[in-house]
């Protein structure tokens, strides 16, 4: 259900805003003229269509970071973004930031015994996180694991069992996958929970709709973890506790008097290559060429799959494609008519492992850090209702810049004019949306950025993310709104400013 931000609270944001950031133009919603934005023309829905028909398309295999399908995504934008006239911004004056990604998982050796029965891994049992340990305790059934049934019980040391119950937020009817997320974030909570009394493994037994999101758990489990090697992931993960998901039919078993588990689990860590794409269009002005706008988008999706329906192609066309070619569009806006300060075009690699690509860049800027003065990062603009979208970064303690969140607000009004979604934004959103996409690890360096996105759908991460279910002419409006609000902060005439005692929730 979308809510829209009421019309008295946003006179009363705006005003808030037009307080906080003087220097910026006012809000008054008057119709974009070309004057104000001279090359809105350049930005095409035929050029978006034919471009996303290509990049989701089957035979870029869904452009799984770390394999041959997201390089080869990369070289196809590449010599795109090469014809629209964008400077190479990568390494050794080439489009490319290239790095590695490492990643770790559980190695086939791996083996688990539970009250005598040695179970299958993935498919009788699934290992949450991969972890080196070997270990045999006897299990300890608690029940459902509540604060009730663990009061008073010294866990420390033990080898807990317990029935696995709902998490905290179960996911909406709207939301593709559902067992899955209904598993993962089941085990995570109350793991979380019953390791934080001490014990030394945890052993969930699956309930109904938790058993039905085990295959899919665990083809994605079994994958294992990414990160890089430069930015603090360790070479081999920590003897972290193991956390077991079994099925419903080891419930007797697992409470059965004397009960044992005994497992020996041992990762293997590989690495892949993987890219950052990086392109720029110089500004006009001498006195602001050292301060970029950048433009953020992420050309990986998760691949070549377990099928469903019989389709194994995951092509994320509305994530991240529709972005992707957003960028392209955008590129070709600035190309056309440069704005005072350079634009600085990323699109960034392995996100879908873990905000790889930006973490990366943000680490290993392309420019001096200091010198990128707001981020315009997108994730998923072509689906839902055609009038409506989210701005995350919009309230706090997401927002980090009134300045750049008055200057999309004005950008809305001359372009999209979307109905602003604001539940997304908040805290208290059990998607945690906000920290989903590659403006994180920018805003986290208390650069200020925003996040566009017309939010989760039924096909969101499935083979049917296809580009025909695509909205073009929503697409070609949110890319719009995107170059509106990078061409208002390129020709303001101050960078925006970071709000004081900005700090994220987590
Ligand atoms: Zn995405």
């Amino acid at each position: 259900m979308i809510r829209r931000i009421p019309p008295t609270l946003l006179t009363f944001f705006l005003a808030a805003c037009a307080t906080a950031s003087q220097s910026a133009p006012s809000s008054t919603g008057a119709a974009a003229s070309t004057g104000e934005l001279p090359a809105l023309d350049a930005i095409r829905s035929e050029d978006i269509r034919k471009d996303i028909s290509i990049l989701a398309s089957d035979a870029m295999r869904g452009r799984e970071a770390g394999t041959i399908d997201e390089l080869r995504a990369s070289g196809w934008l590449v010599e795109q973004i090469r014809g629209i006239g964008l400077e190479p911004a990568g390494e050794d004056g080439t489009f490319y930031q290239w790095f590695n990604m490492r990643r770790i998982r559980l190695s086939d050796a791996s083996q688990v015994q539970v009250a005598g029965s040695s179970l299958t891994m993935w498919k009788d049992v699934i290992v949450a996180t991969p972890t080196d340990v070997t270990l045999n305790l006897p299990l300890v059934f608690v029940g459902t694991g509540s604060d009730a049934e663990l009061q008073g019980k010294d866990l420390t040391g033990k080898a807990v069992a317990a029935l696995l119950v709902a998490p905290p937020n179960p996911p909406g009817r709207n939301v593709s996958l559902a067992s899955w997320r209904y598993a993962t974030g089941a085990v995570r909570a109350q793991s979380m929970r019953i390791l934080a009394k001490g014990a030394a493994a945890v052993v969930l037994v699956a309930d109904s709709l938790g058993e039905q999101g085990m295959p899919f758990f665990a083809a994605n489990a079994g994958r294992g973890s990414y990160g890089v090697d430069s930015i603090g992931i360790e070479k081999r993960p920590r003897r972290t506790p193991p956390v077991l998901l079994v099925r419903g039919a080891m419930l007797d078993r697992v409470k059965a008097v004397g009960s044992q588990l005994s497992v020996t689990l041992t990762t293997e860590s590989f690495t892949y290559p993987t890219v950052n794409i990086v392109g720029r269009v110089n500004g006009t002005s001498a006195s602001k060429r050292n301060e970029y706008v950048l433009y953020s988008a992420h050309q990986d999706h998760d691949g070549v799959r377990f099928p469903i329906d019989g389709d194994s192609i995951w092509n994320g066309a509305d994530d991240n494609a529709t972005v992707s070619v957003a960028l392209m569009a955008i590129a070709r806006a600035f190309v056309k008519r440069p704005g005072e300060r350079p634009t600085l075009f990323v699109w960034h690699g392995a996100e879908e492992r873990g905000l790889i690509g930006s973490r990366y860049h943000a680490a290993h800027p392309m420019v001096p850090r200091d010198q990128i003065i707001a981020v315009l990062n997108a994730d998923m603009m072509g689906r839902n209702s055609p009038d409506s979208a989210s701005l995350l970064g919009v309230q706090p303690p997401h927002r980090n810049s009134a300045d750049l969140v008055q200057m999309a607000l004005r950008a809305n009004d001359l372009t999209g004019k979307f109905k602003l979604d604001s539940i997304w934004d908040r805290p208290t959103h059990p998607e945690g949306w906000y920290f989903r996409s590659d403006h994180l690890p920018y805003a986290r360096l208390n650069i200020p950025a925003v996040e566009y996105s017309s939010n989760l759908h039924p096909d969101y991460h499935t083979p049917r993310d296809e580009w025909e279910r695509i909205d073009i002419s929503k697409l070609t409006r949110m890319t719009q709104w995107m170059y509106a609000t990078g061409w208002l902060v390129s020709n303001a005439a101050q960078r925006p400013r970071l709000d004081p005692g900005f700090k994220l929730e987590r």
